[in-house]
This record gives structure tokens, sequence and C-alpha cells, in this order.
């Protein structure tokens, strides 16, 4: 709690929701919105209503978008009967900002979890079994985080996909300038594991 007005208090209180800040950073981030009044909380503001009023769920993908379906999906260029699975936006992210993936994705928006009670049918799971037969897909590329709960979900998604299409992963092991010495067992024996021709 702080002694500011009350429309002050109700910023700071939103703003301690967001991943990474706490009440404390809340406070000291709206106090610097105040001061930069004109050049960050006005254009910080309007961005913000914008986004409110124009962002939603591409219905094909899962990507976020400000139209019905996404750039990705609209394009023609990225019909190569490639689809990139990943659990969230931020790793279509990342899988964008690498620029080497050429296709289309497919988001989950999570991964399967028996302790959160989050099933095949919460991941948009058949969507992808639909999409795949609908588009003709050749190759799903399960690129899924290398946690207990993504591989759970990339084995279901293979099953679950038996048989329409080629399915692959992501390689895991070592990662670019990585040390051997620094790395974690499983990730050492997921490396061998994973060892390809020179
Ligand atoms: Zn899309």
């Amino acid at each position: 709690m702080t002694d500011a007005p009350r429309e002050i208090e109700e910023l700071i209180d939103l703003m301690a929701k967001l991943p990474g800040l706490g009440p404390r950073s809340a406070r000291r981030a709206v106090l610097y919105l105040i001061r930069k009044r004109g050049i960050l909380l006005h254009p910080l503001a309007d961005a913000m209503h914008a986004v409110a009023v124009s962002a939603r769920e591409c219905v094909s993908c899962g990507n976020v978008t400000t139209s019905e379906v996404c750039d990705i999906c609209t394009s023609e260029k990225r019909a190569t009967g490639e689809l990139c699975v990943v659990e969230d936006v931020a790793d279509l992210w990342a899988m964008e900002r690498a620029g080497v993936f050429k296709g289309r994705y497919h988001v989950l928006g999570g991964t399967l979890s028996a302790l959160d009670a989050v099933g095949p049918e919460e991941l948009r799971i058949p969507k992808l079994v639909a999409r795949v037969e609908a588009e003709a897909t050749r190759e799903v590329i399960l690129a899924l985080n290398a946690t207990v709960d993504g591989q759970t979900t990339a084995h279901y998604i293979a099953e679950e996909l038996g048989g329409r299409c080629e399915v692959t992963s992501l390689a895991q092991g070592v990662p670019i300038g990585g040390e051997l010495d620094y790395l974690d067992d499983g990730t050492i024996s997921a490396a061998l594991r994973a060892r390809k021709a020179l």
C-alpha cells in the first residue's frame, strides 16, 4: 500500500500482476510513468488501448493477431507442407526471430498436465489433427520445451497423428557456444543419443 490517490493505487495493483513485476517494481514503474507522462505514459496508454480492442487469436493456428487469420497463415509462401507445433506464442516468436523455418505454426497454448488437469481438448490438439488432414501436411515438427510435460505432450501428439504425416522433433543437446563441463547429465545423454555423422 502507498498513500497515493485511488487511481494510482489501482494502476500499481494491476501492474503488480504482470509477470516479473511484484508490488515494489510496480510502484517504481508507475512513478516512472507518471514522471514521463508526455513521452511514455500517454503513448503507452494509447498503445495498450489499441491492442486491447484489436488483439485476438488466429482461428487457424492460435498465433496472436489483429485479424481473423494471422499473416503467416494467409501467406501462400508459408504453405510448405510443414507445421511447427509450439507451446506458446512466445515460442513462435522465438522461432521467427531465428528466421530459418519457412512453414506454418500450430500454437497449443500449453502442455498436457495431469497435475493442472490440462487435457488434449484444452490444447488445440484435436484442431491440429484436423489441420494436418485438411492442409495435406507432409511433416509436423514438434518444437516443445524439453520439460517432462513438454515431452509427454510431444509423445501424445505423435501418437494422435500416427501415420498421417511424418512427425519429427527438435534435436536436444549441446547449445551453440556451450561447454560440456557445464552441462547437466540429462543434456549430455540427450546430446549423445542425438549424435550425427560428420
Ligand atoms: Zn495463424
